[in-house]
């Protein structure tokens, strides 16, 4: 067994407590279901967190509401801005208008319509800007200081991973001998906060970062061992998307901490993901979220059991949903 890792100060346990007493009046408790066709195969148990239902249909409402609540007055009357890959901006837009806050969302033509659609539906300004997260990130920087704008940045913010962290607590609480966590893995904002959370209380838990091979920033810098670029390409995975900063502050360190290994994924990896989630579970999920279902399915992760599979979202266009469902291996044409 390793030593207790060391954790980066960046975020504590102790914060990632205070971010669920802030947030919890906002926010469902999702629940974890065994999956007994993934136990059996993996031959040890294996839970499913459901935070695909959560409000917003993604996890992303916890770290947004938790950083907006966060903020002060000052800075709540003037509004907030974030790029997004989709699911961060919906939830920004639906914590702002809970607190009557004006919030802006910049997105990349990268962003499904579903997503830009929905962003809209919950009052939100919309900003569409080039063709990847990076562009979208520039148009908020200028925002800020043009407008005094406050950011919530979609990972690299320590209000932000706390709040994401908030799901490791429960999944701690509901499988307390929990031994191997399969996160989602992009910008680190949400497998950073799980595994302080999950290794604040229990240091010999694994957890394993979970994405797609097809511009992988994350995994790419910390392979390279400093934040790197990749060329963002679209993937079934598109909330998986987008860089992680070349001037990362807090994510990169704390996945290097914390992460116990990174596990990449094809394309048709993912899409057997969605379709045993619908087939022997009966959710409707993302290609964000199933890659650790697709990773069990294609034997990328050792058997240390419990294993709890996070669920990240739900936010899929249902047509794509329905090709996938129908045998297709990727997003088709481009796919
Ligand atoms: C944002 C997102 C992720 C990745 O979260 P990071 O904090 O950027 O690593 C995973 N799944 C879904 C559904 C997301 O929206």
């Amino acid at each position: 067994m390793t030593a207790l890792p060391r954790l980066p100060a960046a975020v504590t346990l102790d914060q990632i407590r205070a971010a669920a007493a802030r947030i919890a009046p906002h926010l469902r408790r999702t629940p974890m279901e065994q999956d007994a066709h993934l136990s059996a195969l993996l031959g040890v148990p294996v839970w499913l967190k459901m935070e695909h239902q959560q409000a917003t249909g993604a996890f992303k409402l916890r770290g947004a509401t938790n950083a907006l609540l966060s903020l002060p007055p000052e800075a709540l009357a003037r509004g907030v801005i974030t790029a997004s890959t989709g699911n961060h901006g919906r939830a920004l837009a639906h914590a702002a208008r809970a607190q009557g806050v004006r919030a802006v969302v910049c997105l990349s033509r990268l962003v499904p319509a579903n997503k830009i659609a929905a962003i809209r539906d919950l009052g939100a300004e919309v900003r569409i800007v080039g063709i990847s997260q990076d562009q979208a990130m520039i148009e908020v920087a200028r925002a800020v200081a043009m407008d005094g704008l406050a950011e919530v940045p979609p990972f690299d913010d320590a209000a932000v991973i706390a709040g994401q962290g908030t799901l490791g607590l429960e999944i701690a609480q509901d499988l307390p001998d929990v031994a191997t966590v399969l996160v989602p893995l992009s910008g680190g904002g949400l497998a950073a906060g799980v595994a302080a959370a999950v290794k604040g209380l229990r240091p010999e838990v694994r957890v394993i970062g979970i994405t797609m091979e097809r511009g992988a920033a994350m995994a790419a810098s910390l392979a390279g061992g400093r934040p790197v670029e990749v060329a963002e390409e679209a993937s079934l995975a598109d909330s998986l998307g987008g860089g992680i900063g070349l001037q990362n502050r807090l994510t990169f360190a704390m996945c290097q901490a914390l992460l116990d290994d990174v596990v990449l994924l094809t394309e048709a990896e993912i899409a057997a993901g969605m379709r045993h989630a619908y087939r022997h579970a009966r959710q409707v999920i993302e290609g964000g979220a199933a890659v650790g279902i697709g990773a069990i399915l294609a034997g990328k992760v050792s058997a240390q059991g419990p294993v709890a599979v996070i669920l990240s979202g739900g936010n899929v266009d249902m047509d794509l949903h329905l090709r996938v469902m129908n045998g297709a291996d990727g997003l088709g044409a481009q796919g």
